[in-house]
C-alpha cells in the first residue's frame, strides 16, 4: 500500500473514531472534493444538508461547503456546534451584495418584495422578504401577487431564468457565479458535437446562452436526480466539476463529461481530510450568528418553506 493510502487510512479512522465522541456528522456540498464527499454522512445541496443535519440529534456539524451554507445550517439547528474547518472557504457571489448595498436598493424600490437566492450571506438574508434556491426560485417567483416588485438578488443569472420561467419582470441585482460563468456556449456546442446522443444537464447559475442550450436546468439534487431516472446513458454536465464525482459514483454505467474543465470552484476545494480531522480535534471553526439576524434570515428561509 501506497505511504499516501496509509496516512489516509489514519486520518480517516481518527476522524471516525472523533465523530462518535463528538456527536458529529459531517456535510459534504456536492462540490467537494471526493475524500470529503466520501466520509461525510450527506452528501447534497445547501439548504436539503441543513435541513438533514437538523434532523439528527448529533450536537456538532461539520460543514464542508462555504460560509453561507454553514450558516444556513447554523440557524436551523441553533442549539447544535456548526464549524467550518476552512475560514477562508467563501463564495464570491455571495460577496457580491452586501447589506448595505441591498438596503440601498429597496430604498429605491420601497414597495417592493425582495427575493434572495440561498447563495448569500445570513446579513442579507436577514434583509430580504423571501428566500429561494435553485430548485424553487420560479415557484417562489410565481407565488408573489403580479402587481408587486420583485428585487432578485445576488444572482442575475438565475433570476433570469426565474423571470422568463415565471413570465415576470425582475429587478436583478448584478451578482452573478464566476465558476458558473465560465461555462460557454462554444463548451456545449463542442461537447454536443463530440457527444452527440449526450443529454445537457445545466444549473440555473448558468448564463441564458448556455441554459438556452441545454436539454434540462437542474438544480444540483435535480442533476442527481435525473441522471438516476434518466434512459441516456451519457450526460454533459454544465456545473462546477466536483459534481462528477458523486454522478459516476452513483451511476457508474453511465458517462458523464464536465461542460468546461474550467467550472472549478477554488473555495469549494479548500476543505480535506486533515482540515476535517482538525476541525473535530480543536472545535474550529465555530459558526455565530447574533440572534437578531439569526431569526431575521430564518423568517425568509420559512416563509420559502410555506411555498413550497
Ligand atoms: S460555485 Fe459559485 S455559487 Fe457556488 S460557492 Fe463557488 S462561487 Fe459560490
Amino acid at each position: 500500500m501506497h505511504v499516501s493510502e496509509l496516512k489516509d487510512e489514519k486520518i480517516i479512522s481518527d476522524i471516525l473514531k472523533l465523530k462518535v465522541e463528538r456527536k458529529a456528522i459531517i456535510l459534504a456540498h456536492n462540490y467537494q472534493i471526493g475524500e470529503v464527499q466520501d466520509i461525510a454522512d450527506f452528501v447534497g445541496d445547501s439548504l436539503g444538508l441543513s435541513q438533514q443535519a437538523a434532523a439528527t440529534d448529533a450536537e456538532v456539524i461539520v460543514f464542508c461547503g462555504v460560509h453561507f451554507m454553514a450558516e444556513t445550517a447554523k440557524i436551523l439547528s441553533p442549539d447544535k456546534t456548526v464549524l467550518m474547518p476552512d475560514l477562508n472557504a467563501g463564495c464570491a457571489m455571495a460577496n457580491m451584495i452586501t447589506p448595505r448595498q441591498l438596503n440601498e436598493m429597496k430604498r429605491k424600490h420601497p414597495d417592493a418584495v425582495v427575493v434572495c437566492y440561498v447563495n448569500c450571506t445570513v446579513e442579507t438574508k436577514a434583509e430580504s422578504d423571501y428566500c429561494c434556491t435553485s430548485a424553487n426560485a420560479v415557484k417562489v417567483v410565481k407565488s408573489i401577487p403580479q402587481d408587486k416588485e420583485i428585487l432578485f438578488i445576488p444572482d442575475k443569472y438565475l433570476g433570469d431564468y426565474a423571470a422568463k420561467q415565471a413570465n415576470r419582470k425582475l429587478i436583478l441585482w448584478e451578482g452573478y457565479c464566476p465558476t458558473h460563468r465560465r461555462i460557454l456556449a462554444e463548451d456545449i456546442l463542442r461537447m454536443k458535437a463530440q457527444y452527440p446522443k449526450a443529454e445537457v444537464l445545466v444549473h440555473p447559475e448558468c448564463t441564458p446562452d448556455v441554459i438556452a442550450m441545454a436539454d434540462r436546468v437542474l438544480s444540483t439534487s435535480g442533476i442527481c436526480k435525473r441522471a438516476t431516472e434518466s434512459e441516456s446513458e451519457e450526460f454533459i454536465i454544465g456545473t462546477e466539476i466536483g459534481m462528477l464525482h458523486r454522478l459516476v459514483k452513483e451511476n457508474p454505467q453511465n458517462k458523464f463529461y464536465s461542460a468546461s474543465n474550467l467550472a472549478d470552484c477554488h473555495s469549494m476545494k479548500l476543505n480535506n481530510l486533515e482540515k476535517i480531522l482538525w476541525s473535530l480535534e480543536d472545535m474550529v471553526y465555530p459558526v455565530e450568528i447574533p440572534p437578531d439576524i439569526a431569526r431575521r434570515a430564518k423568517r425568509s428561509i420559512d416563509r420559502m418553506l410555506e411555498i413550497v
